[in-house]
């Protein structure tokens, strides 16, 4: 394949605060893997500093991708979204072109895979409840239009974010209670960051529809209790691992138009989970 632009001149993440994040050691396995000399970098850029970080960036044609809290800011910057950024609402990955910033939402991409690897397919004519109205509902929204009669019942504990959220997805609506929005959900999404640092569970696992699949886009060492729970109690569950690692290599694959190795990925991550290995024949 020929390529239209010249590779990054460097890869960075940014975020505030970043703390630990897996995100440079999911990256280098796979530059590695490809053998692009390409370093990627965590920068922990305060809200303030953002405008000029990303100036120097454009200007030395960089690329990367965004957490929390610059996904909307990105967004705003970026001269060019493409279709599935301005859906989202939020960039997570982005690239120069010509001396414009690029904005793209890997996220997306990243969750229809998760699900797709937890159902072996994705949802049709279901009910998704969402549990969250941040950036990551956006994306898990963007998603689940695209899936065939599927609509989504968001909700979340300030109701004008939720309100404001789905009011750009016609197949989204806000629920006032978490029991309405769980009413009928073949997949219950936490898309909030409710158990991110403790065992704190997002939904209690007997308020989950019974033959409901889980989807948790928080992740942790040893997954995170919700997810824990839910599959003890009978549930498909799932962290939010496989949409990092997803997110990760879609956004490889448009810095450098070569397939990315999520095998590689994986490896630095510490494998697949056992619920995604194929067993052996
Ligand atoms: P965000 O825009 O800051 O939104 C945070 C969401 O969490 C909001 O809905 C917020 O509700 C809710 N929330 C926070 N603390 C809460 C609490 N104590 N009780 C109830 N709700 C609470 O963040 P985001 O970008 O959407 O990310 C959300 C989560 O998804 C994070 O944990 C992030 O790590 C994860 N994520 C994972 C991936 C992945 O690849 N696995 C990708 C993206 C995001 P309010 O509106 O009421 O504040």
């Amino acid at each position: 394949m020929s390529r239209a632009r010249a590779w990054p001149s460097r890869l960075v993440l940014l975020g505030h605060p970043l703390g630990h994040t897996l995100s440079p050691a999911i990256h280098g396995a796979a530059l590695r893997s490809a053998g692009i000399d390409v370093e990627y970098r965590a920068l922990d850029v305060p809200p303030d500093a953002l405008p000029a970080t990303l100036d120097a960036l454009i200007a030395e044609r960089a690329a990367g991708n965004v957490t929390i809290p610059h996904k909307g800011a990105v967004a705003a910057r970026c001269e060019r979204l493409t279709d599935v950024a301005r859906r989202a609402g939020a960039v997570n990955t982005f690239w120069c072109e010509d001396g414009a910033l690029v904005g793209h939402n890997t996220d997306v991409g990243g969750f229809d895979a998760s699900v797709r690897a937890l159902l072996d397919d994705v949802p049709r004519a279901a009910r998704v409840a969402v549990i969250g109205a941040g950036g990551a509902a956006g994306a898990v929204l963007a998603a689940v239009e695209g899936w065939p009669r599927c609509d989504a019942r968001v909700w979340n504990r300030t109701a004008e974010r939720a309100d404001a959220l789905v009011s750009r997805f016609p197949r989204a609506a806000r629920e006032a209670s978490l029991a309405d929005a769980l009413d009928g959900a073949a997949l219950v999404v936490n898309a909030t960051s409710v158990g991110l640092r403790d065992d704190a569970l997002p939904v209690p696992i007997d308020a989950l529809p019974r033959d409901a699949a889980v989807l948790d886009l928080v992740y942790r060492p040893g997954e995170t209790e919700w997810v824990r729970a839910a599959r003890a109690a009978g549930h498909r569950a799932a962290d939010g691992l496989p949409m990092l690692v997803e997110q990760a290599a879609l956004a490889e694959e448009r810095w450098f138009d070569v397939p990315a190795d999520r095998e590689a990925m994986w490896g630095a991550v510490g494998g697949r989970p056992e619920w995604m290995r194929v067993p052996d024949r």
